[in-house]
C-alpha cells in the first residue's frame, strides 16, 4: 500500500532523514521506533505533504505521492494525528469531527451542499466507535489529555482514510488511557480493516500490537521486519533494547 524508498529530507544542510525505506502492506499495523530526533516526525511530514522530499521515491497504491500537497494527500487516502494534539480547542468533540467529514465531502462533491444531518450521523458513527459519544457535546479544551488524543483519531477517521498515522498516540497518556487507545487501534485494524502506521516509544505497546517494525537511527532505517526479527536483531538489541 506504501512504499518508501532511499528518502532523504535535510534542513539547512543537517539531514534528518537519509536513505529512508519503509514498506506497509494494505491491512498491517506497522511501527516505526526510534530514540528522539531519529526522524520519525519528519518521515510522516514527508508522507503525508507537510514536507518535500529531496529525494527518494513514496509510493501509495502503486502511485507516487512525493512532493504532493498535504491536501492531495488526504484526498488520496491518507489521513494522520500529529505527536502534538492538534485540535480545535474551543469547538464541540461533535464539532471538531463534524468539521472533518464536512470538509472530506466538499473535497469530494463540489457541487453538493453536503446535507448536515448526514454528516451529523456520520459524526456520531465515529465518535461512537471511538468511544467517545457520551463526551459530543463537550469543549475539546476541557477533555483530559487521553481523550484529546483519542478525539485526534477520530477526526483523522473523519476523512475515511486507507491508511491512518499516527504520531505518538499513546504519548502522555496514563496506564489506564494508553490500554484504551490501544485497543481502538486494534479494533480500527481488525473490525475495520484499516492499515496502521504509527511511531512511539513505548517498547511494549509497540510490541503488543505492531505486525511489523521499522527501526530508525539517525534518519536511516536499521531494520524492517517481524516482532521477532525485530527483537532479535543484535543492532536493535544495542540500540534500543537494552539487551533484551
Ligand atoms: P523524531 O520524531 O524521531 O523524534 P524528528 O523527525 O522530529 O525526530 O527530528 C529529526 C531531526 O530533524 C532532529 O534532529 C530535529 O531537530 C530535526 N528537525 C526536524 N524538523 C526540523 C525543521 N523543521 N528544521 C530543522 N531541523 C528539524
Ligand atoms: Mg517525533
Amino acid at each position: 500500500m506504501l512504499e518508501l524508498t532511499d528518502v532523504q529530507k535535510s534542513f539547512d544542510g543537517f539531514m534528518a532523514v537519509r536513505d529512508a525505506r519503509l514498506t506497509v502492506e494494505k491491512g498491517a499495523v506497522v511501527a516505526v521506533i526510534g530514540p528522539n530526533g531519529a526522524g520519525k516526525t519528519t518521515l510522516f511530514n514527508l508522507i503525508t505533504g507537510q514536507l518535500t522530499p529531496d529525494r527518494g521515491a513514496i509510493r501509495f497504491k502503486g502511485e507516487s505521492i512525493a512532493g504532493l500537497s498535504a491536501h492531495a494527500v488526504c484526498r488520496r487516502g491518507i489521513s494522520r494525528s500529529f505527536q502534538v494534539v492538534n485540535i480545535f480547542h474551543r469547538m464541540t468533540v461533535f464539532e471538531n469531527v463534524q468539521t472533518a467529514i464536512l470538509s472530506r465531502r466538499r473535497m469530494g462533491f463540489r457541487l453538493f451542499r453536503p446535507a448536515r444531518s448526514m454528516a451529523r450521523k456520520e459524526t456520531m458513527a465515529i465518535l461512537e466507535s471511538v468511544g467517545l459519544s457520551d463526551k459530543a457535546g463537550r469543549v475539546c479544551g476541557q477533555l483530559a489529555h487521553g481523550d484529546q488524543k483519542v478525539l485526534e483519531m477520530a477526526i483523522a477517521l473523519g476523512n475515511r482514510p486507507e491508511l491512518l498515522i499516527l504520531d505518538e498516540p499513546t504519548a502522555g497518556m496514563s496506564a489506564d488511557e494508553t490500554s484504551v487507545a490501544l485497543d481502538l487501534m486494534r479494533r480500527l485494524s481488525e473490525e475495520m480493516g484499516l492499515t496502521i502506521l504509527f511511531c512511539e516509544h513505548d517498547m511494549e505497546m509497540v510490541f503488543s500490537i505492531a505486525h511489523e517494525i521499522m527501526v530508525m537511527q539517525a534518519g536511516q532505517t536499521l531494520i524492517q521486519g517481524n516482532p521477532e526479527s525485530v527483537r532479535a536483531d543484535e543492532r536493535v538489541q544495542a540500540a534500543y533494547l537494552g539487551g533484551g
